[in-house]
């Protein structure tokens, strides 16, 4: 471990606040760091690993398709490819999915399509996309400019322009921006991760979604955290009654291979025609039998277990010693407790939980398959750190 770490502060860009852990292997919820301590896992690789550590029909799936052939580029057709849109969009309605290989690249995809299908139909000069307060949506220059948090929005200008921020869960305020601005496209994620894991009031949503139908303004859920089994349903749109026009998602859709995806409803299904964009390593083939494998197997018994989960957490932790709030859907939550947040993730690190933060909250993204053994031991010990 102490070699570990001192490769990767002499070779590593120094861009992590890393946690002091390096894990070696793992089953299920269940992991070993190299000196074969154990942990339980309540973050799942910030909701990547849906399925837990090394699931036996995830490795085979990949190990399977990495057998035939590992890549061919998108100049070629690939059938994990064709099926995973298929899959994608039996699902959720959708028509059309452009692949990539994160949240911040299938976001890119959105805003392109947005504003592409605005100047189609409009032509140029319309194309503002407005987002919320308190959002994350990437790391590109263009995500961060989307991206409603003034941390983010220093030392790399000049940013992308055309992106308008307002609170969220305020009306009044999108009613004005869209009135102000020539706006091609409303940019939300239903429960703010990285923003401190904030649901978004559903008659907000509504609200937002009809303000966009009018004004034919589109529609764009980031489903990067929120999405593929998350929070009890497989997007979180579809326990919001709401139609998108563009859904992106990422994270924990390749069950921790790297992948990006982008799905278009039928109004915006052909807008980024032949040779607007591209992606070399966009859907390859291992990476998306992979995530076939895990959207398969994301069925209705999985999202009713992940919201009973839920109710078991909620159940331990509200109103618990320490415990000031607790927001979230599914297995996405959010902690705010009396201690400090970063101490309550150092002692459950001690004690063998792996828990996250998001601003100043404990955040759990546990993998959907976590047994009730391992969800009962890891709540027990975070219970008692958070009222220690
Ligand atoms: C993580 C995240 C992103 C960025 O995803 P990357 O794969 O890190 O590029 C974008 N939007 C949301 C909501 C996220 O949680």
């Amino acid at each position: 471990m102490t070699d570990i770490k001192k490769l990767d502060s002499e070779y590593i860009a120094p861009t992590y606040g890393r946690t002091d852990l390096c894990l070696k292997e793992g089953k299920g919820s269940t992991c070993f760091d190299y000196d074969g301590k154990k942990y339980i896992d309540l973050g799942a690789g910030i909701a990547v690993n849906g399925f837990g550590f090394c699931d036996e029909e995830y490795k085979n799936a990949v190990i399977e398709q990495l057998s035939l052939i590992q890549h061919t580029s998108n100049l070629y057709y690939t059938a994990p490819q064709a099926k995973l849109a298929e899959l994608l969009c039996i699902r959720t309605g959708m028509k059309k999915v452009f692949f990539s290989n994160s949240g911040a690249e299938a976001n890119e995809c959105a805003i392109k399509a947005a504003r592409k299908y605005s100047s189609d139909k409009y032509g140029d000069g319309r194309n503002v996309i407005i987002t919320l307060k308190d959002s994350f949506h990437g790391r590109t220059l263009t995500t961060i400019s989307a991206t409603g948090q003034e941390a983010y929005h220093t030392h790399f200008g000049p940013f992308t322009g055309g992106f308008v921020h307002v609170a969220a869960n305020n009306v009044d305020e999108m009613k004005k921006a869209v009135k102000e601005n020539k706006c091609c496209g409303i940019m939300i994620e239903l429960i703010q991760g990285e923003g401190g894991v904030n649901v978004l009031l559903p008659e907000y949503v509504k609200e937002i979604e009809k303000i966009c139908k009018e004004e034919d303004i589109l529609l764009i859920i980031d489903e990067v955290q929120t999405g593929n089994g998350r929070t009890g349903y497989l997007y979180a749109y579809q326990g919001y009654d709401i139609e998108p026009d563009i859904v992106s998602t990422a994270k924990g859709l390749g069950g921790g291979l790297p992948i990006g995806a982008t799905m278009f409803s039928d109004k915006v299904k052909d807008t980024l025609s032949a040779g607007t964009h591209g992606s070399t390593f966009g859907g390859n083939p291992v990476v998306c039998a992979g995530a076939f494998s895990v959207l398969s197997r994301i069925t209705d018994d999985v999202l009713e277990d992940v919201k009973k989960k839920n109710k078991f957490i909620v159940d331990e932790l509200a109103g618990a010693k320490g415990v000031k709030s607790i927001t979230g859907l599914g297995l996405m939550l959010g902690i705010e407790t009396e201690k400090d947040n970063k101490e309550i993730l150092n002692k459950c690190l001690e004690r063998g939980v792996i828990v996250l933060t998001a601003k100043h909250k404990v955040r759990l993204l546990p993998a959907l398959t976590i047994t009730d053994e391992e969800l009962v031991e890891a709540i027990r010990i975070l219970k008692e750190v958070i009222a220690e």
